[in-house]
């Protein structure tokens, strides 16, 4: 149906207590083959079902199926760009009671064509003082659209002061991600990311770029990271889906590296552009052509 007649009710339980739970999914268009690539569609979906479970809601399709839809209003809408794709599972019920369950649930799917890009080289990024949610909080990695307060709160504070990007401690003092995306350094040589129980999403994109590491010879570890040890990395970039690899040159005002995106950075930056528009044969699975 057209997205303007896609409404719900103002009683609805998840617009009154952010009951639902939702994903990010992009799709990139290659001019050259004509072809419009879903990046890593399944992997999206998997976790789409999982932050249900945790929310209890019933989602009766399975990422499969929800991927096979997606294709499908992607075609019919004959994209020939980038395109933003937002799954969405809420509860529905026209309830007033704060509880998960006994409420009926819905789960939905809109697209947007996917304009200019987020800025992906040389941001400036604060260490915020709100903290990233914990995950016996508000699970931190079910992609549930009320903890994104969280990050809202901490994206303003860090846009209203100059910054591009927050990057949050968790309730431990250590760090967490950004905003929206995950957090990576490189250490001499080594690039290192937070692990999946230091209350982030367990981002799609992270795990790319580890699998890239890999690929390229890089070696990486994944351990818990010190607030200090942001000022002392040699380099310092972002992955999610939106964010892509956005490289940070700038932490609390100090000058991380040499100020500019760092060689291992660029490295993968470079690998995984080609890679999200199908132009790399070696990951091949990470897409699915939309086109027949
Ligand atoms: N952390 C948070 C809080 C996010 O919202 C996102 C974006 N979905 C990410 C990390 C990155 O995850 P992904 O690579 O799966 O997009």
């Amino acid at each position: 149906m057209p997205l303007e007649d896609a409404n719900v009710n103002i009683s609805t339980h998840a617009l009154n207590y952010g009951t639902g739970c939702f994903e990010g999914i992009r799709a990139y268009w290659n001019g050259e083959t004509e072809q419009l690539y879903i990046l890593k569609g399944l992997e999206h979906y998997k976790r789409f079902v999982n932050s249900c479970r945790i929310l209890k809601i019933t989602c009766p399709y399975t990422a499969e199926e929800l991927l096979a839809y997606t294709k499908q209003i992607l075609e019919k809408n004959n994209y020939r760009e980038d395109v933003y794709i937002r799954p969405l599972a809420f509860k529905a019920a026209r309830v007033i009671k704060v509880t998960l369950s006994g409420l009926r649930d819905e789960v939905a799917i809109f697209t947007v064509a996917m304009g200019d890009y987020v800025k992906t080289e040389g941001l400036s990024a604060v260490v915020s003082n709100w903290q990233r949610i914990a995950d016996n909080i508000i699970p931190s990695r079910a992609k549930v659209t009320g903890a994104y307060i969280n990050a809202a709160l901490a994206n303003d504070a860090a846009t209203a002061d100059g910054y591009d990007e927050a990057l949050m401690l968790s309730v431990d003092g250590q760090l967490s991600e950004a905003s929206s995306s995950n957090f990576f350094m490189v250490r001499d040589n080594v690039l290192i990311t937070t692990p999946v129980t230091s209350d982030i999403l367990e981002g799609v994109t992270r795990r790319a770029v580890i699998q890239l590491a890999k690929d390229l010879g890089i070696a990486y570890d994944v351990r818990p990271i010190d607030r200090t040890e942001l000022y002392i990395a040699d380099e310092i970039f972002l992955a999610g889906t939106g964010a892509q690899i956005a490289s940070i040159t700038s932490v609390d005002r100090r000058q991380v590296g040499t100020g500019e995106t760092g060689p291992i950075t660029r490295q993968l930056q470079e690998l995984y552009y080609r890679a999200v528009r199908g132009m790399d044969e070696r990951y091949a699975d990470w897409v699915t052509p939309v086109y027949a």
